[in-house]
């Protein structure tokens, strides 16, 4: 009887022809569902690390730093999740919590005030606290940074369907440049 081999995906035993092997993990998922689900989760994987990473590299030339501190790495990573501090306490804001890209953005929006707090609240301080005192400054503008975000995607969208429909006319002036061309061929002949 031919081995059976297990899909780390869901779990389940099958035989290898109802399977394909994925070269990263040296496993076998089952074909359409497991394989495409494992393939869409570690694309989001990647995302997210891409993200992080740019998130992270802002912070640390933003304070001037070669590491950022763990416990500011935890309380970005709590954010992600969607827990933030009220009163010192963890509080759970939001179902998943802002990504790391809007995170990203908003730290944009208050770079002047983070700026402006460094240099005239902080004492040009780049510790722990100093670092989590502007993190709340940049907490303030998620909302901002998410409506500017919004309102990006309704002007990509809009001008996507600009785009469909000069394609659309070009087709057709096309059409009747060609039938015009047609239209002399054939008086081209009489
Ligand atoms: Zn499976």
């Amino acid at each position: 009887m031919a081995r059976l081999l297990k899909c780390p995906r869901c779990g389940q035993c099958d035989h290898k022809e109802n399977m394909i092997y994925d070269e990263q993990t040296k496993r076998h998922y089952h074909q359409l569902a497991c394989y495409d689900n494992m393939l869409k989760d570690r694309e989001s994987t990647r995302i997210e690390n891409e993200q992080w990473d740019a998130l992270y590299q802002y912070i640390i030339k933003l304070h001037d730093l070669v590491v950022l501190p763990k416990g500011n790495i935890t309380r970005l990573k709590d954010l992600r999740a969607g827990y933030i501090m009220k009163n010192g306490k963890q509080v759970r804001q939001w179902r998943t919590g802002p990504d790391f890209s809007l995170m990203l953005d908003a730290y944009k929006l208050a770079e002047n005030d983070i700026k402006w707090c460094i240099a005239n609240k902080l004492d040009n301080s780049n510790d722990i606290k100093a670092i989590n005192y502007c993190m709340s400054i940049m907490i303030n503008k998620l909302n901002e940074a998410n409506d500017r975000r919004k309102r990006r995607r309704v002007i990509e969208k809009q001008k996507q369907k600009v785009s469909l429909q000069d394609k659309e006319i070009n087709i057709n002036i096309n059409n009747k440049v060609n039938i015009i061309n047609d239209e002399m061929d054939i008086t081209g002949f009489l």
